[in-house]
């Protein structure tokens, strides 16, 4: 099962109030003749166009060197367009040009510095993220949304003590904000339960379990991971970046701090969590449901955007084949578009069918085209394209070509 985390909304920076031909940037005024390239480029900038602004001053040959202008205007509107492309969750290119800002600004600037933050925690490079993010906090270290990021970071390391303090300090800044409310309540929640657990960290993985009662599952889950992560990644063709927080739960503590339906054996909601502790203890199933929420983990880290919930919850199952063969379960068909969103609403008979489903459609892909073309598929909707290009590029068919010939299948 999945779920994706939400986020804080990122507010949206704009290039600092420019008006007519003149620009205030910076602390300075910059002023400029109608008609002139820096003119132009002004105007631009007031009209939000980033790209025409960037493209003039970036072309401008008649361009004195010396005219310092230039350069507070560029960042302007780098540092623009970089926060238009975080909003739009293209990390990458957003990373770019709050780079390109950077180089240009003649004093550093807080919305770069966190925009660089905020693309470097989306990007999973921590350590980057909370050295620009230091940076940003000194620049202006009253900021709520930069202390809500930090709050971020922490959480996403396993470190809820620190996560919620930073939080605490967030909200003291801006009273009554519902996300960073919505992120503490939370945080406080799973403190709650999680704040005696025994901690054992990996390379990839930080586990969390209650020492007293768990030990010996606690041993056997770190036994399991060891090879989750290349079973997983060798298929999918991912390499991991980052330590995933697992942490293992008894059955009541799972449904206090997921909400998960009953039917459900294991969530991914940036962590992954598993009820498992508390009772007799089969190795199978266990390293079953292991491979399955951290095939989640690798989906939504590779893709930000939307992915079908009969994709995600059938490469998901499938990747139990490392642990033990799932046998067929019967269903009726209905159209992949209606099973597009979670799952978990379901009761379990229907969910029952829609996961057979998901398997089923999944199965034949990797059947037909292959499991490297899966992991390109996966790749290509990471780089922002829809399911069905990204199908075509990956597999040579679009969704509905793919959709058709997989019912013929089935009726065979
Ligand atoms: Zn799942």
């Amino acid at each position: 099962m999945a779920r994706k985390i939400f986020l804080a909304a990122l507010a949206v920076f704009s290039a600092a109030l420019l008006l007519g031909e003149s620009a205030r940037a910076d602390g300075r005024v910059i002023k400029a003749q109608a008609g002139t390239a820096k003119g132009r480029a002004i105007q631009a900038l007031n009209a939000g166009d980033f790209d025409g602004a960037i493209k003039i001053l970036e072309s401008d040959g008649s361009r004195d060197p010396f005219d310092d202008d230039y350069k507070v205007l560029l960042a302007q509107a780098y540092d623009g367009r970089g926060w238009k492309r975080l909003n739009a969750g293209d990390f990458d290119e957003a990373f770019d040009d709050f780079g390109k800002a950077r180089l240009n600004e003649p004093a550093k600037k807080f919305s770069t510095y966190l925009g660089l933050a905020y693309c470097s925690y989306r990007l999973e490079h921590m350590d980057d993220a909370q050295g620009y993010l230091d940076e940003a906090l000194y620049l202006n270290p009253s900021s709520a949304q930069a202390m809500t990021l930090k709050g971020q970071i922490y959480y996403q390391r396993g470190r809820l003590r620190d996560a919620v303090s930073e939080w605490e300090q967030a909200l003291q800044e801006k009273p009554g904000d519902r996300a960073i409310q919505g992120l503490l309540a939370k945080a406080r929640k799973e403190l709650g339960v999680e704040g005696s657990f025994t901690r054992k960290e990996t390379y990839n993985f930080n586990l969390k379990y209650d020492g007293e009662e768990d030990r010996k599952l606690g041993e056997l889950v770190l036994d399991i991971l060891q090879s989750v992560s290349s079973d997983v990644g060798s298929d999918l063709d991912f390499y991991q970046k980052e330590p995933i927080n697992v942490i293992l739960y008894t059955r009541r503590q799972f449904v206090d701090i997921t909400d998960a339906p009953a039917w459900s054996d294991g969530v991914f909601d940036g962590n992954i969590r598993i009820p498992a502790g508390g009772g007799m203890i089969d190795k199978t199933a266990l390293s079953a449901v292991l491979h399955h929420e951290y095939t989640h983990a690798v989906i939504h880290t590779e893709v930000s955007g939307h992915v079908p919930a009969w994709l995600d919850e059938g490469v998901a199952q499938y990747e139990e084949h490392w642990a033990k063969k799932r046998g067929a379960v019967g269903f009726t068909p209905v159209p992949l578009s209606s099973l597009d969103s979670t799952f978990v609403s379901m009761d379990a008979a229907r969910a029952r069918e829609a996961y057979a489903e998901s398997l089923s459609a999944v199965r034949y892909y990797v059947n037909r085209f292959g499991m490297y073309s899966l992991s390109q598929l996966i790749k290509e909707m990471g780089k922002g394209e829809d399911i069905s290009e990204a199908m075509k590029y990956a597999a040579g068919v679009s969704l509905p070509e793919f959709e058709r010939d997989w019912r013929e299948d089935l009726g065979r």
